[in-house]
């Protein structure tokens, strides 16, 4: 306790022993029992579609065939060298994916690195990034209004999502799992119905919950650590996303884990306003390196440790 503190308590204590004749100050320290909980949660909240993978368009995944590294002028790769900074959208609350290190500061995570390699393909130079941090429902509003160059937040391509921004090819591919303290016993999805489920606003998981079968509760809330509050103060039964974020959820919290099997399939892309397709096949270029070159250094050092080994997925063209 800080000494000002301790000399406002002490006043206060001095003025209540003064103020009243001869009664003594109640001391009973005052709890209170109401667990916080965080800004914006809603349960059973209205849900806007914001699809989910199992959307019939064709393959949402097909992307724009690379065409090279090149920055012509006037291309919207030339604008953003002349900015002299590449402005990316990113998660800080997504141990593995976005994180913000508490010992350096720095955000880190498998989606840190993927921008700073895009940064690096245009500067020559990864640090020369801009991160912006913003929740999952605020992925395509700031494409949408110019706020950001790119996306790179754990981001599911689909169709919805596509007819309002492009995607570059998939760079990892996630499924939908539950999360559940151990000692609950819940084994899956199906054991939860009518029970709290959590998930962020504006992710497809809060939609696949929603429409799950065994109707559990969906409860949202802005981001992905304030679900893992909500489940540590017993404010839901469990939470429902990428099996990428529950895994960094589960290191966090090693009296969680991981249950069930994937029901969904989430294949990861960068987003791109619609307008910016030159920036979608630059992007692509930029991802047929890594897939070659980094990607499986990055995999192995945050997410093999977790879900075990993996390869870079297979891009698909248009
Ligand atoms: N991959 C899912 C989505 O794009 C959930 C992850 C998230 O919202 O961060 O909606």
């Amino acid at each position: 306790m800080s000494r000002r503190l301790l000399a406002v308590l002490a006043g206060a204590l001095l003025l209540a022993g003064c103020g009243s004749a001869g009664e003594p100050p109640n001391l009973t320290p005052r709890v209170t029992a109401e667990r916080p909980t965080p800004a914006n949660a809603e349960v059973s909240p209205e849900i806007d579609d914001v699809g989910s993978a199992a959307d019939d368009c064709g393959d949402p995944t097909a992307s724009l065939r690379p065409k090279g590294l090149a920055t012509p002028r006037g291309s919207t790769m030339a604008e953003i060298k002349k900015r002299g900074i590449l402005r990316v959208g990113v998660d800080q609350n997504t141990f593995l994916f976005g994180f913000r290190n508490p010992t350096t500061g720095t955000l880190e995570g498998f989606d840190i690195a993927i921008a700073q390699e895009i940064a690096d393909a245009l500067f020559g130079d990864p640090n020369r990034v801009r991160f912006k941090a913003i929740t999952s429902q605020q992925r395509i509003d700031v494409l949408r209004d110019g706020a950001v160059d790119i996306v790179v937040r754990t981001m599911t391509i689909n169709c919805e999502r596509r007819e309002l921004i492009e995607f570059s090819s998939v760079y990892f591919v996630a499924g939908q799992r539950v999360l559940v303290t151990k000692r609950s016993g819940y084994t899956g999805l199906d054991d939860l119905a009518g029970k709290r489920v959590c998930a962020t606003t504006g992710s497809t998981s809060l939609v696949n919950i929603a429409t799950a079968p065994s109707q559990p509760v969906p409860v949202a809330v802005d981001n992905w650590s304030d679900c893992l509050v909500l489940l540590q103060q017993g404010q839901v039964e469990a939470i429902s996303t990428d099996d990428t974020i529950l895994a960094g959820m589960a290191q966090q919290d090693p009296t969680t884990h991981v249950v069930g099997p994937r029901f969904t399939s989430e294949p990861y892309g960068v987003g791109i306003p619609k307008e910016d397709t030159d920036m979608v096949r630059y992007v692509n270029a930029v991802l047929q390196e890594v897939r070659e070159d980094t990607w499986q250094a990055e995999y192995d050092r945050w997410i093999e440790p977790a879900l075990g080994p993996g390869t870079p997925p297979e891009p698909t063209y248009e």
